[in-house]
């Protein structure tokens, strides 16, 4: 009911719209991040806690993992949103550090939401935060130490630091050799000296029913398959193999096509041409001198019958994502078209049948690309440990490519907000306290390794503090024991570059939230998921009915 009057501005926005502004709006996005921020807080560090996530559908996932659990919280708040993108970039451009990203954030909007509250102005905050981000880079590659593609037992640290606390964690040391040998197998040196580390060489292949340690880093590709006819060979030393993305089968017009059949001779007849067809496929793979095909379509009964005759290897409905493996291991094109195979489109290779397994595997001769075949007792079990060590894969290539590596368990944070209060000194105005803010807020992630271990987080921050005053860069937290510890020594290794793209992102999520003073929505505003302490949803009421209750009965 709007009773505009003559000199009154005009009203543009629909009668459903809200609109918050200023202190309110600040204090609403705040909140909203810092309740996703909440939400993965207790999953931190190597004592941290699953979550079990039910879906829609009744589905179960049970992890550990920040980005994961974001992802499958069906979260729909705009702003709550943006922290989730912080995940999902941590995600993409590490593979790690996505809780303490978030953490982190969800921290800085702590600390901002005190600044506003002393009327330090949103513009001084985020100068400061941005100032502070940047000098927290600068001091990660000062305090970073190197390392190099052989450094195997470096390497392995960094990958058990990623997997400790996740379903990974109980074979980790056997896992974490796996992964390693699996990264030097697809690591090559390019020639300005750097270490090039191409994923796309490197396949994990899950199979349920075995413990974990009897996982295994094979050279080749595994296909979990099985040959489409009995009577086929299935081991080959140095066959030439074929991959077809074409079916063996007869072409679907000519089966569309309705053919009346009069007479017992026409059927014959039909029949034969379709026989006819087949053979002449056959025939072109036999040609082509093909002992093996991987075939991702279909094949026909008839023609499988003529490819075991001819002594020919064939799989049927290789999955798409397995070709594409075999095309890099085998680096052989995959045929689009049957009628154009040459011998030219062959490669050379060994296949081997495990009958036990029902699998294949597959080599090629000038060996490149490795399978982690991955054994997990059930299905759940085999997922979550497929994540952990889709992450270790990842920090540990990142760590290959960068050649960096920082003291974990907390040291590192400590240890940059050391540096940052120093710098703080030289920060004039107002952004000093935000600088100030900065620091304190990557101490949280020492304070919740140790509230997750059930310590006492205020005395072992004080601790640490002490310990790095002194000088002792690596000092960390060992959650195991509750001492102070030289992190290093102990083997809790991070990637940098995991650890930079964490602060930077969880500064400019930070920064962007607080550059908001007006949200202007369509709709109704309201809060999805629980606010805690504090703020809630500012004005109570903003999550009024938008009318329209529909008047029937
Ligand atoms: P994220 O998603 O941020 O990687 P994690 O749950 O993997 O979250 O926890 C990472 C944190 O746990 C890092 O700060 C890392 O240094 C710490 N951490 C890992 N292993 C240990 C350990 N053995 N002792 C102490 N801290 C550890
Ligand atoms: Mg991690």
């Amino acid at each position: 009911m709007s009773q505009r009057m003559q000199g009154q501005p005009m009203i543009i926005m629909g009668e459903d719209a809200q609109r918050v502004k200023d202190r309110d709006a600040q204090e609403y996005n705040i909140s909203a991040a810092r309740a996703v921020a909440e939400a993965v807080r207790s999953t931190l560090g190597p004592k941290g806690m699953d979550k079990m996530l039910v879906d829609s559908m009744g589905d179960v996932t049970i992890t550990n993992d920040g980005v994961t659990i974001l992802q499958e919280m069906d979260i729909d708040n705009p702003t709550a949103e943006m922290i989730v993108e912080v995940a999902e970039t941590q995600e993409d451009e590490a593979g790690d550090g996505t809780t303490s990203a978030v953490a982190v954030a969800g921290e800085l909007l702590k600390n901002a939401q005190d600044l506003l509250e002393q009327d330090i102005h949103p513009t001084a905050v985020t100068k400061g935060f941005h100032l502070a981000s940047e000098h927290a880079r600068e001091q990660v590659d000062e305090i970073a130490a190197d390392v190099d593609p052989e450094d195997t037992e470096t390497l392995k640290n960094v990958a058990e630091t990623s997997m400790t606390g996740k379903g990974a964690e109980l074979e980790k040391e056997a896992l974490a050799d796996l992964v390693v040998r699996a990264i030097q197998g697809v690591t090559v040196e390019a020639e300005d000296g750097s270490h090039v580390v191409d994923l796309q060489n490197l396949k994990i292949e899950t199979r349920t029913g075995r413990s974990a340690g009897e996982s295994a880093l094979l050279s080749g590709a595994v296909i979990d398959k099985n040959p489409v006819h009995e009577d086929m060979p299935t081991d080959f030393e140095e066959a030439n193999i074929l991959l077809l993305n074409d079916p063996i089968e007869v072409e679907e017009a000519d089966v569309d096509t309705a053919v009346s059949i009069e007479s017992p001779d026409q059927l014959q007849q039909f029949l034969d041409k379709e026989e006819q067809q087949l053979r002449e496929k056959v025939d072109l793979i036999v040609e082509s001198g093909a002992d093996v095909v991987f075939c991702q379509k279909g094949i026909d009964d008839m023609a499988q019958h003529y490819l075991a005759k001819e002594g020919i290897l064939a799989v049927r409905r290789t999955k798409k994502s397995d070709l594409k493996f075999l095309k890099n291991v085998l680096d052989a094109p995959i045929v689009t078209d049957l009628d154009s195979v040459t011998s030219a489109d062959l490669a050379t290779g060994s296949i081997e049948r495990d009958e036990a397994e029902e699998l294949f595997y597959v080599e090629g001769e000038d060996a490149h690309g490795v399978t982690l075949l991955l054994y997990g007792s059930t299905d759940h079990v085999v997922d979550e440990l497929e994540r952990g060590i889709n992450d270790a894969i990842d920090v540990v290539a990142t760590t290959v490519s960068d050649g960096r590596t920082l003291p974990g368990g907390g040291a590192i944070e400590v240890e940059l907000a050391r540096r940052l209060r120093d710098y703080a000194d030289s920060v004039s105005g107002r952004e000093q306290l935000a600088v100030e803010a900065f620091a304190d807020s990557l101490e949280l992630i020492p304070r919740v390794l140790a509230e997750n271990a059930g310590l006492d987080s205020i005395d072992l921050l004080v601790d640490l503090r002490a310990a790095h005053d002194a000088g002792d860069t690596n000092a960390g937290l060992n959650v195991f024991t509750g001492e102070v510890e030289d992190t290093v020594e102990a083997g809790v290794v991070e990637t940098a570059h995991a650890k930079e793209q964490a602060i930077a992102s969880a500064a400019e999520a930070a920064n962007l939230v607080l550059k908001i003073d007006d949200i202007i929505a369509a709709g109704d505003l309201s809060t999805s998921g629980d606010d805690d302490e504090e703020a809630g949803a500012p004005g109570g009421g903003m999550g009024g009915m938008g009318g329209g209750m529909g008047g029937m009965m």
